[in-house]
C-alpha cells in the first residue's frame, strides 16, 4: 500500500506512476491515479491489479497535468475490485482522496451520511471519509477546503495517511497522517508526497516526515503549511536532508 502526490513543473502522470512503482515492494492489490487537468477537472483511472494494469488503461493521461495523486491499495474494507480501488471521489464529484490505513468508525459515519442522502459506490471506509469532507463543506459553504479536511479527520478513529484534492481549490494537496507514514519532498518549485522517500529521492534530498497527528497544506503559491489536526496549531516544518540509503 502506498501514496504518491505531486505538484510542480513535471508531468504529474510520470512522477505518480514511477513513484507507485517504487512503492510496489510494500504490497498491494489495486492501483489508481488522479490528475487535475489544465481546465481544472479531475481525471481518474483505477483498477484491480498491478501498476502495469493501471498504465494500460491510463496512458492517455500522460502529459496532461502538473498535479496529481496515486495509490496502491491493500484492501482492508471491501474486496479488491475496480470500484473499491482508490482514488475515491465525493458525491458532488469535487473532492478526491487516496488513503492508506483504516477508518475504524466508518460504519457510524456512513449511516449518518446515508441519512443525509449520500450514496456510496464502494464498500471502503475511505469513501466515507471523502464524503464526510463534502458534508462539512455543504453545511458551511464558506469553509476553507483544508479546514473541512481537518473537521472530518477529527471525527474519525483509526490509522491513516491521506492525500486530498478539491476541484474548486486547484493547485492544493492536503495531506495528513495518524498511524501511517507520510513524507513530503521539497524541491525547487515542486513538492512530492509519498509513503516513504523512495518515489522522490531522485528529484530532491530535502524532506519533511509528517509527524503523528499533523497535516500539511501544500501548494506552489504558498509552500508547505503544517498544522496539528486537533487544534490547527501552526508547526514549523522540520526539513531533513535525505541520506542516499533512505534512512530516516
Ligand atoms: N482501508 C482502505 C481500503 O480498504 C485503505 C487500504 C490501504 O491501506 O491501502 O480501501
Amino acid at each position: 500500500c502506498g501514496i504518491v502526490g505531486y505538484t510542480g513543473f513535471r508531468d504529474a502522470y510520470d512522477v505518480v506512476i514511477n513513484g507507485l512503482r517504487r512503492l510496489e515492494y510494500r504490497g498491494y492489490d489495486s492501483a489508481g491515479v488522479i490528475l487535475e487537468t489544465e481546465k481544472g477537472e479531475f481525471e481518474v483511472k483505477k483498477t484491480k491489479g498491478k501498476v502495469d494494469d493501471l498504465v494500460a488503461i491510463s496512458k492517455s493521461l500522460q502529459s496532461t497535468s502538473k498535479i496529481g495523486m496515486g495509490h496502491t491499495r491493500w484492501a482492508t474494507h471491501g474486496v479488491p475490485s475496480d470500484n473499491n480501488s482508490h482514488p475515491h471521489v465525493s458525491n458532488n464529484g469535487k473532492i478526491a482522496i487516496v488513503h492508506n490505513g483504516i477508518i475504524e468508525n466508518y460504519d457510524t459515519i456512513k449511516t449518518m451520511l446515508i441519512n443525509k442522502n449520500f450514496e456510496f459506490k464502494s464498500e471502503t471506509d475511505t469513501e466515507v471519509l471523502v464524503n464526510l469532507i463534502q458534508y462539512f463543506m455543504d453545511k458551511e459553504p464558506t469553509l476553507d477546503f483544508p479546514e473541512a479536511v481537518r473537521y472530518a479527520l477529527n471525527e474519525v478513529y483509526g490509522a491513516y495517511a491521506v492525500s486530498v484534492m478539491h476541484e474548486d481549490f486547484p493547485g492544493q494537496l492536503v495531506v495528513a497522517r495518524l498511524g501511517s507514514p507520510l513524507a513530503v519532498g521539497i524541491g525547487t518549485d515542486e513538492y512530492f508526497v509519498a509513503s516513504d522517500a523512495s518515489p522522490f529521492v531522485e528529484f530532491t534530498k530535502e524532506a519533511v516526515y509528517l509527524e503523528e497527528g499533523h497535516m500539511a497544506i501544500i501548494s506552489l503559491d504558498s509552500g508547505i503549511d503544517i498544522r496539528t489536526i486537533t487544534e490547527n496549531t501552526k508547526i514549523e516544518p522540520a526539513i531533513q536532508e535525505l541520506k542516499l540509503n533512505l534512512e530516516q
